[in-house]
């Protein structure tokens, strides 16, 4: 079945296409501003060559852009809000293995010559995206070096994370992972306030419901997060760092350390 997004256009982005666009300009021909940092990263040629291909989308939360075995008919560079990447089994049980953020992309099987998805990839808070046909994408590729370059870098950091993430979901505690979780999270949706249902987090944690309560009641009791129907406030990062377990660190370090090899 079908599960292309319904996404809908942004009221500016029909326009005669014509304008001229640049990575600088940050922003794109019809005046919608860049965040992706993929996208913010190209030279000025390979900017003007891509960003007329995208369309930026409105994306809602648990919107499904991928579902595993799928042809990939768009890719995603994810421009604001958070997309979680899930490994989902036979029996319709779902965990999460990745999570994607203005720093990302969806569709990297595309990028490699592959055409159907391995993952789901799930709409986490209210996003924005620009999306590109899957044959625009790869018709673009061999005249964009660096946004080869910058997809395959980012196809690594994100099996870095699905490694660190399979660890962490076998050996840490749930307190600890949920604080990592929300570490992550923060650090994409770029906001304290958080749109999240227990059920939801359970089945991203891959753990019970009654689980995810317990672990988010301490927290709360800390004084880390204030937790409501439906939304999660974090009230005390430093102290939700020392909460989590040590994943959050080793990704943040192995990130840095491949940046400081980018020469
Ligand atoms: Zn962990």
């Amino acid at each position: 079945m079908a599960r292309s997004p319904s996404a809908r256009k942004t009221a500016s982005s029909r326009r005669d296409g014509n304008s001229r666009t640049t990575a600088s300009s940050r922003s794109d021909g019809d005046g919608n501003h860049v965040h992706n940092e993929i996208l913010l990263a190209l030279p000025r040629a390979e900017s003007e060559a891509v960003l007329p291909k995208l369309e930026l989308v409105r994306l809602k939360l648990h919107q499904v852009l991928h579902e595993p075995g799928e042809t990939l008919k768009s890719a995603y560079f994810c421009n604001s809000g958070m997309f979680s990447v899930l490994n989902v089994m036979p029996d319709g049980k779902s965990v999460e293995v990745g999570l994607i953020g203005k720093e990302g992309f969806s569709g990297t099987p595309l990028v490699a010559g592959f055409r159907t998805s391995h993952t789901r990839t799930v709409v986490q808070a209210d996003a924005t995206a620009f999306r590109v046909d899957a044959d625009a994408l790869r018709a673009a590729l061999p005249k964009c070096p660096k946004l080869e370059r910058q997809l395959n870098r980012y196809g690594q950091l994100l099996a870095v994370q699905v490694t660190q993430i399979a660890a962490c979901n076998r050996l840490h505690e749930v307190n600890e992972r949920l604080a990592r979780w929300l570490l992550m999270t923060q650090d994409r949706v770029g906001s304290r306030d958080l749109p999240l249902t227990q059920d939801f987090l359970a089945q991203m944690l891959g753990t019970r419901r009654s689980s995810v309560t317990i672990s988010a009641g301490t927290l709360q009791e800390a004084g880390l997060i204030a937790y409501t129907r439906g939304k999660v406030t974090i009230l005390d990062r430093r102290s939700l760092e020392r909460a989590a377990c040590d994943c959050y660190v080793l990704l943040t370090r192995q990130v840095k350390e491949w940046e400081s090899q980018d020469a």
